[in-house]
C-alpha cells in the first residue's frame, strides 16, 4: 500500500438501486485503481474507496458524470474514512437500517440489447418473453420493501439457474446484480387458458393468442403492472364486443403497435411525439388520426385522436411480431374498477370480458395503469402519471416535515412528502366503490413503508362525503389538515414550477367542494401556498338534479338557459327542444325554480356541457368531460371573433354567463356552423379570463399567473390562455410534471397542509 493512501466514505441518494449503480461503481473504481466496497443500504448507495487523493477526485467526477441510464443522483455526501488497507474493490451484500432514503426506480421498457438478444435463434433467451438487464425491466410493481434485492421481489420464487447466476455474479456483464434476472430455465413462464379455466395445450402460447385475436377474440393479458384486454384493433366485432362486455361505451381504448412505421399508417407523428413514444416510459401517447384509416371507428368514436403506445415489455414484442397493425390494448378492469393483477382475481373479474388469459406466474405486488400524454402548447402534459414515471419524485423548493395527502375523489392519487421530495403515486382511480378503496389503502401502507415515511400530517380535501376524506379523519395520532380543492389545484402546480408566495390563479374544473358548501369550479383565486381568497368566478347556476346534472348536460343547458331568457325560452328553436319530451323540461324547470336538488355551481366545467348540448352536441354524456372534450374536438381552427362578456362587481368578481349564453343561442338559431360557435366561444373565454387577470393585475400588483385544473386539459383553452397572457407580459405556470387534473391535486395538498402546520 502507497504510503499517500487515504479513505474516503461517499453516500450517493438518488435512484441509484436496481439501475446497475454498484456494478458501475465497481468498474469506475478498478478503472482509477482504488480499493474498497460498495453497499447498497436502506440509506442509499455507500462507497468506502481508498486509494491516491487525485485517483478518488477522478473516481467522484466520473460518478456524477457517467451513471448509468436509469440512475438519478440527487446526492453525494463525501465524509474521511480510515484506511482499512483492502486488497480488492467489491460489492457487499445489502444491509437494512432505519434511516431508509433510497429512491426506486419506476418499471421501464425493454432495452434495445435484450430486444436484439431476445429475436436472435443462437441466444439462449432466444423469444423468452421475461428477458431483462440492469438497464430494464420492472421495479416498482414487483417490490414488496427495501432495500431493492431479490429476496424482497415477486422474483423470490425463483431460484436463478448456474447460468443466470453466473451472469449476475459477473461485474463485466450487463446482468450484473440486475435482480429480475431469468431464463427459460429458472424464470417464469407464460400460459395460455380458456375462460372456463382449462389449460390450453400447446408449445407455443404466444403464437396461439396471436391467432385467437385475429380470429376476433378478447383475451386478458397479464403485462408489468396489471392485466391488458387485448382485442384485434382492425376488427369491428370485435372492439364491439369489447366494448359491450366491458361496460365502457364511449371512452377511447388504447393501441399498441409493433414500431412507429404501423403506428404512420393510421395516425400523424411529430418529432417530440415520436420522442415520447420510444422513450423508455412507453406512455400512451394522444395523436391526431390519419383519415381514412383501417382501424376500427369503435376504438375512438367522435374524437380526432388515437391514444397509441409502442410494446414494453418483451411479451408485447413477441405478440405484436405476428403483424397487427395495432391491438387494443385497454385496463384489464370493468368499468371504473381498478385493473386486475393477480390471476387468480382476473379469472373471476374478466370472466365475463375475455375468451381466453395469457397469463404468467410472476406476481405484480402494485398494480400501476398505463401513462397517457398529450403534447400541448410546446410541452409533454400528463394526463395520467403511473407506470414508467412512479416512483421519481417532485423535487419541492424546501423541505417539508413528511406529510401524507389523501387526493381527491375522482382520478385519485396520493402524495407523500419526505425531506424536499414529494411522491406522488400511480393512478388508484376514482374512489367510488370498495376494490378502488381498498387499493388507496394498499398504496398508502406500500408507499409509507418503501419510502420509509411515518405521516406527521394528513392532508385531504375539505369535501366531508369523499372516501379519502373520511379514511384521513378516521387516522389518528397525526395531524388532520383539510384542504380547499381548488386551492389543492393551483399550489400544486406552484409546487412543480418550484414557486412561492402570492399568485393569481385559475382553477377551472368540473366539480370541487367550496368553503361556501357551493360547487365550485370556475375559480380565480388570489393564493399563496398557505391562504387563498376568491377574487372571481363564474356566478353561480342551479345544477338540477346535482350529480344527474353531470350525466345529463341538457340540464345544464336548461339551467343557462332559465337565466339568460327566463320564460322566454320556449320560444328558441334550439336543437334541444326537438330532442326532449316538452314534460321533462317542465320538471327540470320547475326544479330550478323551487330549488329542489339543485345545488349552486360556479363550474366552468358545467358551462362547457350546457353550451355542448344548448348546440345540440351532446346531450347524455359516458364519462366525465366528453362534452367538453367533444366541443373542444369540434372547434375551427381558423375563427378567433369573440362574443361579449361581462362581469359584475361585488364584493367580488362575478362573471355573467348570460351574454355569453344568448351569444351561442343566437349563432346557433340563425344557423351558424358548430365549428365556427365553439370556435367563437373559447375564443371568449380567452380573452375573458385574460382581460380579468389584467384587471387583477392592477389592483394586486401581481404578474404571475398559475393555470391548473381539468378544463385546461382542453388545449385550445390552455394554449391561447398561455399565449395571450404572455403577450400581455404576464409569467405563466402550468403543468409538466404532474396532471392537471385531480391527478394532481394530492401533490398540492400536501404542500399547503405542510404550510398550514408550521404556522
Ligand atoms: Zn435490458
Ligand atoms: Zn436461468
Ligand atoms: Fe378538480
Amino acid at each position: 500500500m502507497a504510503e499517500n493512501t487515504i479513505a474516503r466514505k461517499l453516500a450517493v441518494n438518488g435512484i441509484v438501486q436496481g439501475v446497475g449503480f454498484r456494478p458501475f461503481v465497481y468498474n469506475l473504481a478498478n478503472r482509477h485503481n482504488l480499493k474498497g466496497q460498495v453497499a447498497n443500504t436502506s440509506s442509499g448507495v455507500v462507497i468506502h474507496i481508498e486509494g491516491l487523493a487525485d485517483n478518488i477526485d477522478g473516481f467522484a467526477a466520473d460518478l456524477t458524470a457517467k451513471h448509468p441510464p436509469l440512475a438519478y443522483i440527487v446526492e453525494i455526501s463525501h465524509q474521511q474514512a480510515p484506511v482499512n488497507s483492502y486488497t480488492e474493490f467489491r460489492i457487499v451484500k445489502s444491509k437494512s437500517d432505519s434511516a431508509i432514503s433510497t429512491l426506486i426506480s419506476p418499471d421501464v421498457s425493454v432495452c434495445d440489447d435484450c430486444r436484439r438478444e431476445m429475436f436472435d435463434p443462437n441466444d439462449r433467451r432466444c423469444h423468452y418473453p421475461f428477458i431483462n438487464c440492469t438497464n430494464c425491466g420492472p421495479r416498482y410493481t414487483i417490490i414488496d420493501d427495501i432495500p431493492y434485492d431479490r429476496p424482497k421481489t415477486s422474483m423470490k420464487h425463483f431460484k436463478m439457474c448456474l447460468q443466470c447466476q453466473a451472469e449476475y455474479d459477473d461485474p463485466a456483464n450487463r446482468r450484473f446484480h440486475a435482480q429480475p434476472n431469468a431464463c427459460a430455465v429458472c424464470g417464469p413462464h407464460v400460459h395460455l387458458y380458456d375462460k372456463q379455466h382449462k389449460s390450453v395445450e400447446t408449445d407455443d402460447p404466444i403464437g396461439k393468442t396471436a391467432r385467437l385475436l385475429k380470429e376476433g377474440r378478447v383475451v386478458a393479458i397479464k403485462g408489468l403492472g396489471g392485466f391488458h384486454l387485448a382485442v384485434d384493433a382492425q376488427n369491428d366485432t370485435a372492439v364491439k364486443a369489447l366494448r359491450t362486455r366491458k361496460h365502457r361505451e364511449e371512452k377511447p381504448l388504447a393501441l399498441m403497435s409493433y414500431d412507429l412505421a404501423c403506428i404512420q399508417k393510421y395516425a400523424e407523428i411529430t418529432v417530440d411525439e415520436q420522442k415520447l413514444l420510444t422513450s423508455i416510459q412507453r406512455p400512451i401517447v394522444l395523436l391526431p388520426k390519419k383519415e381514412p384509416n383501417s382501424i376500427s371507428p369503435d376504438v375512438s368514436p367522435r374524437n380526432r385522436y388515437f391514444g397509441v403506445m409502442l410494446p414494453y415489455t418483451p411479451l408485447h414484442y413477441l405478440l405484436l411480431e405476428h403483424g397487427f397493425t395495432a391491438l387494443v390494448m385497454t385496463s384489464g378492469n370493468l368499468s371504473e374498477e381498478p385493473i386486475a393483477i393477480d390471476n387468480g382475481d382476473a379469472f373471476v373479474r374478466l370472466a365475463d370480458i375475455a375468451d381466453y388469459f395469457l397469463i404468467h406466474n410472476r406476481d405484480i405486488y402494485l398494480r400501476s395503469d398505463d401513462s397517457i400524454v398529450r403534447r400541448v402548447a410546446g410541452d409533454t402534459r400528463l394526463i395520467r402519471r403511473s407506470r414508467g414515471y412512479v416512483p421519481i419524485p417532485v423535487f419541492l423548493k424546501k423541505d417539508l416535515p413528511p406529510v401524507l395527502a389523501c387526493g381527491g375523489e375522482l382520478k385519485n392519487t396520493i402524495c407523500i412528502t419526505k425531506g424536499r421530495m414529494a411522491f406522488i403515486s400511480q393512478h388508484i382511480g376514482d374512489l367510488e366503490n370498495l376494490s378502488t378503496h381498498e387499493f388507496f389503502q394498499l398504496t398508502v401502507r406500500h408507499m409509507q413503508r418503501i419510502l420509509g415515511v411515518e405521516p406527521e400530517i394528513v392532508a385531504y380535501d375539505m369535501h366531508p362525503d369523499y372516501l379519502s376524506s373520511r379514511w384521513a379523519a378516521a387516522q389518528q395520532d397525526v395531524e388532520k389538515i383539510s384542504v380547499q380543492h381548488h386551492h389543492a389545484h393551483i399550489v400544486s402546480a406552484m409546487a412543480e414550477n418550484k414557486i412561492e408566495g402570492d399568485v393569481i390563479g385559475l382553477s377551472f374544473d368540473g366539480t370541487g367542494y367550496g368553503i361556501d358548501h357551493r360547487v365550485w369550479g370556475g375559480e380565480i383565486l388570489i393564493a399563496d401556498e398557505k391562504e387563498f381568497t376568491r377574487a372571481a368566478h363564474l356566478d353561480d347556476v342551479p345544477m338540477p338534479g346535482s350529480a344527474a346534472a353531470i350525466k345529463q348536460p341538457w340540464r345544464m343547458a336548461l339551467s343557462y338557459l332559465q337565466a339568460a331568457f327566463g320564460d322566454d325560452l320556449w320560444n328558441l328553436k334550439l336543437p334541444l327542444f326537438k330532442e326532449l319530451e316538452a314534460d321533462n323540461i317542465k320538471i327540470i324547470l320547475e326544479m330550478i325554480r323551487k330549488n329542489l336538488n339543485s345545488p349552486q355551481t360556479s363550474s366552468l366545467g358545467r358551462l362547457f356541457d350546457g353550451v355542448a348540448a344548448i348546440v345540440g352536441l351532446r346531450m347524455h354524456v359516458a364519462f366525465e368531460g366528453q362534452a367538453a372534450m367533444e366541443l373542444e374536438m369540434a372547434a375551427d381552427q381558423a375563427t378567433d371573433e369573440i362574443y361579449e362578456y361581462e362581469w359584475r362587481q361585488d364584493d367580488r368578481i362575478k362573471i355573467l354567463t348570460q351574454p355569453i349564453i344568448r351569444s351561442v343561442v343566437n349563432d346557433v338559431v340563425s344557423g351558424v356552423k358548430l365549428p365556427v360557435v365553439s370556435a367563437r366561444f373559447h375564443h371568449t373565454l380567452i380573452r375573458l379570463f385574460c382581460d380579468l387577470c389584467g384587471k387583477l393585475r392592477r389592483s394586486s400588483g401581481l404578474n404571475r399567473v398559475v393555470l391548473s385544473g381539468g378544463v385546461f386539459q382542453n388545449a385550445i383553452l390552455l394554449t391561447g390562455l398561455h399565449q395571450t397572457l404572455e403577450e400581455k407580459n404576464f409569467e405563466v405556470y402550468t403543468h409538466k410534471l404532474v396532471p392537471t387534473n385531480d391527478g394532481g391535486i394530492s401533490l398540492g395538498q400536501a404542500v399547503v397542509a405542510a404550510a398550514k402546520a408550521t404556522q
